[in-house]
Order: structure tokens, then sequence, then C-alpha cells
């Protein structure tokens, strides 16, 4: 059995957690034999959230980014900071994202990396040699103008499908169908309508399909809206995986800071 795991450092997504940190938006991370660890997505707060986590940015082998928007790429540069010891260190570690996204680092920061990979839809490298980590990047449909992509992370026999920011498409159930846990990153709830996120009426038949190709394990949703959990209504987070639950007959979790799942 292998000792990888996922690591949430938040559940947050949108203006209003970013803004308020209501619900935490660091992110999470692919931990793989306690050795090397993937930061996805890593917005605002996400150096204040490994802190109080106790684990070291030094520790972050690479960071891998959806797209631009600050919820999830805010602290790329700050863990970039955070990732090398010290001012004189050489560079350390990879970034990958969309062309928009790595330009959109500035340059300094981006001297920081050891590796940038600039990923289109359907790109694939290896990111970890030793670890016999792969990358693919996957289609992503979410706001005009902006690349945005997701990704799957594979190794050690478990394949993990991270949506970004995406609304549905024709191809979405194809693009996962062979992953054993899917991360999904939803902004609202059920019947909540929106032209650049997944809300769990769209995502309910693809995950139902996904399972027929019985590949998958576990759903974690994840980027939740105010729409889902706000200071003034119900925390519906954990609601909106039991019906996902129900739905699919697919063990779903709500994510947490904190939250950790054995891959
Ligand atoms: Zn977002
Ligand atoms: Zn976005």
């Amino acid at each position: 059995m292998n000792k990888d795991y996922l690591l949430f450092f938040g559940n947050g997504g949108g203006r209003y957690n970013s803004v308020t940190q209501y619900l935490a938006t660091g992110g999470f991370q692919i931990v793989i034999g306690d050795k090397f660890r993937i930061h996805v997505d890593p917005g605002p707060s996400t150096t204040a959230y490994l802190k109080q986590m106790n684990v070291s940015p030094e520790t972050v082998n690479a960071i891998l980014v959806t797209h631009l928007h600050l919820d999830h790429a805010h602290d790329v540069p700050i863990l970039a900071e955070g990732m090398r010891s010290g001012k004189t260190a050489p560079p350390v570690g990879t970034l990958v994202g969309t062309p928009d996204t790595i330009a959109g680092v500035d340059e300094y920061h981006r001297g920081f990396f050891k590796q940038i990979y600039q990923l289109s839809v359907g790109d694939r490298f290896t990111l970890s040699e030793d670890h016999q980590v792969e990358v693919t990047a996957t289609h992503a449909e979410h706001c005009k103008n902006l690349q945005a992509i997701g990704f799957i992370v594979s190794a050690n026999g478990w394949r993990v499908g991270i949506t970004g920011d995406t609304v549905q498409y024709p191809g979405f159930t194809e693009a996962y169908s062979n992953v054993n846990v899917l991360i999904a990153y939803l902004r609202g709830p059920e019947n909540y309508i929106s032209k650049s996120h997944l809300s769990l009426d769209t995502l309910a038949p693809s995950v139902a399909e996904m399972r027929k190709a019985g590949h998958l394990r576990a759903v974690i949703l994840t980027h939740f809206g105010w729409r889902i959990t706000n200071p003034g209504g119900p925390i519906r987070s954990q609601e909106q995986a039991s019906k996902l639950k129900n739905h699919t007959d697919v063990p779903t979790h709500a994510a947490y800071l904190g939250f950790k799942f054995s891959l």
C-alpha cells in the first residue's frame, strides 16, 4: 500500500472567500511518499495555512495552477519565496500552468523556479522521474479570453482528476473517465446556473457516467463559493456531498481545511 495522500489547505473559492477567508483559499497538495509535494492552486493566504498545518513551503516541489484568477494563483510568488531556502539559494522546483498563467507571474519570481512548463490541453509530461509522476492537462471552459485547464496527475497506480474552474462541456465525462479520484470545483449549489462554473446539477450526471467506467473511487468537492456557505446561512458543503453520493452512489467528500485523503 502506498502512503500517498491529498491534503487540503482550504475549500473556498470565488471573490467572497478570497477577500474574507471565511472559507480558506489555500488549495491542496498531492503528497507522494512523503517526499514529493505538489501544491495545486495556491490562492490568497496559502502560506498562512501551510504554517497553521506545520507544512514547510521548503518541502514543496511543484506548483500546478489551473488558471490565473486570484483564488487559484495569488500566492504563487509568495510560495515561490518559501520554496527557496534563503536569498542566495539557487532556483528550485517546478511551476506548471497555461501560458497565460505563467505570463501572469512576475519575471522576478518566475526566476525562482528551476523548471517551468507551459501546458495546453492534451499536453502530458513527467513531473518527476524519481517518483514517476505524470501530469496531463485537461480541457476547462471557464471565462472568455483566459486560458484555463484541469489536470490529471498520476503516480503509483492512482490517477487524480482535477477539474479546475469549468462549466460542463461535451467531453467532460470522457476526460475524467479513467481517474480514481475526482476533485471537482463547485462554486454554487444544485440549481445554481453559472456560465463559468460547475454546479451539482451539471456534475452529477457526469459522475454517474464516470462510475460506469469502473475506476472512480471517490469524488472530493471543493472551491465552494458564498452561495454554498456564508456567515448568514447554513453550511451546505456537506449537504452537496451527500446529494452527489445519493445521486451517483460514489463516495463523496466535502473538502475542508485540514482534510486528508489517502490515495
Ligand atoms: Zn475559482
Ligand atoms: Zn476562475
